[in-house]
């Protein structure tokens, strides 16, 4: 098989797998135990939260795991929202964030919130002056990503939390960072709160974690109950996907340089084959180098990965979040008919080789050659 779809999820490596099993079987004791057994788990799961923290460069005392990513666009979103309530009930944030921001801005819409979306240019880009422009003295937070999942596109966060407080010094910055993880520094990005996610980076699945900055006092729960991690997030601590997110957290720092170099040049690599590809197009001008978004304009996404799929090449048709249902990225590009119905994601991670690329590349010309293009 080969697997080009590392923005859906990725494979785990096997250290990670071996360091889950082992608190699975041995190590299983609950972290709020009072017994040795128990409170040794404690000390681990700090242990654990210092490594994860390690490859955000944020303070371990601001980290804070949770059950995805999902959990903390939404924790993160609320706390902001509840924290700057009195300011007034406004929301900034754009068209093409994650699912998981977008409908927690519709539930706060239904709650009497007014949100302001942000629409991209053409090429998928955001600038830190149109954000800044839309906040107002009413604006509770602002919530824009760091890598967009579809398109690559990377947004000015540093600039915008660099600019945020002539505009508002009360208004709180979220950024859903998960695809970039590993790739920046909390610290450099100065947002108030950064949502990651394990199972982009080679950990497990269900588990994430969300940093919350220095100015944020009391950030207001999302699950009440047992009062875990530090009060703020109740719920028995996911021991075996924590180890495994940290071990996963360890590997791809101890080897950031390398895979960053490897990845940059496979994008710049798979692009060029991809695009030699008769009616293949670019789409959006994203830059991550782990993201390459483009569109074999005229033939149908869906048809091309069930065909590739076939072959045991996987691709995806736009974000995996979706479901087959079209998506709001590529909706927001306004693209011409038969380019947007083509839009293809190839997303790359450390393991993917050249030839893995090379098989992919000419698997898409064939389609290209032997499929009908849509009328
Ligand atoms: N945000 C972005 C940008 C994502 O790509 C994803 C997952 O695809 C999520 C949030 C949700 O993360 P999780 O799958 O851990 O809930």
């Amino acid at each position: 098989m080969i697997y080009l779809d590392h923005a859906a999820t990725t494979p785990v490596p096997r250290a990670v797998a071996d360091a889950m099993y082992a608190v699975l079987t041995e190590q299983y004791a609950n972290p709020s135990s009072q017994y040795p057994f128990g409170t040794e788990m404690k000390k681990r799961v700090e242990g654990w939260r210092e490594q994860v923290a390690a490859l955000l460069d944020c303070p371990a005392e601001g980290l804070y795991f949770t059950s995805c990513g999902t959990e903390g666009d939404n924790w993160a979103l609320r706390a902001a929202a509840w924290q700057n309530r009195h300011l007034g009930r406004h929301i900034v944030t754009t068209a093409v964030e994650h699912s998981a921001v977008l409908e927690t801005c519709r539930q706060l819409e239904q709650e009497g919130w007014e949100v302001t979306y942000l629409p991209p240019d053409r090429e998928g880009n955001l600038s830190a002056e149109q954000v800044l422009e839309a906040v107002r003295p009413d604006t509770a937070a602002v919530s824009v990503m760091l890598v967009n999942n579809e398109l690559g596109a990377v947004y000015p966060v540093a600039d915008i939390a660099r600019g945020l407080p002539a505009r508002n010094p009360k208004t709180v910055l979220h950024t859903d960072a998960v695809q970039g993880l590993g790739t920046f520094s909390a610290k450099a990005l100065g947002a108030d709160f950064v949502t990651v996610s394990a199972h982009k980076i080679g950990g497990p699945k269900g588990v994430g974690a969300l940093y919350v900055g220095p100015r944020v006092k009391n950030p207001r729960p999302l699950l009440a109950g047992g009062g875990q991690e530090r009060g703020l997030r109740s719920g028995t601590e996911a021991t075996a996907q924590v180890a495994g997110f940290a071990k996963a957290a360890e590997l791809r720092l101890e080897r950031r340089e390398q895979n960053r170099a490897h990845l940059a040049a496979l994008w710049a690599y798979a692009r060029e084959k991809v695009l030699d590809i008769p009616d293949m197009v670019p789409v959006g001008g994203g830059t991550a180098s782990h993201i390459l978004s483009v569109s074999l304009a005229g033939w149908p996404s869906q048809n091309v990965v069930n065909d590739l799929g076939a072959q045991g090449i996987c691709v995806s048709a736009g974000s995996a979040c979706h479901q087959g249902k079209p998506s709001h990225v590529v909706a927001s590009l306004k693209l011409p008919k038969r380019v947007a119905a083509g839009v293809i994601r190839l997303s790359f991670g450390p393991e993917t080789t050249f030839q893995e690329v090379d098989a992919c590349a000419q698997a898409l010309r064939r389609h290209h050659d032997t499929r009908m293009p849509m009328l």
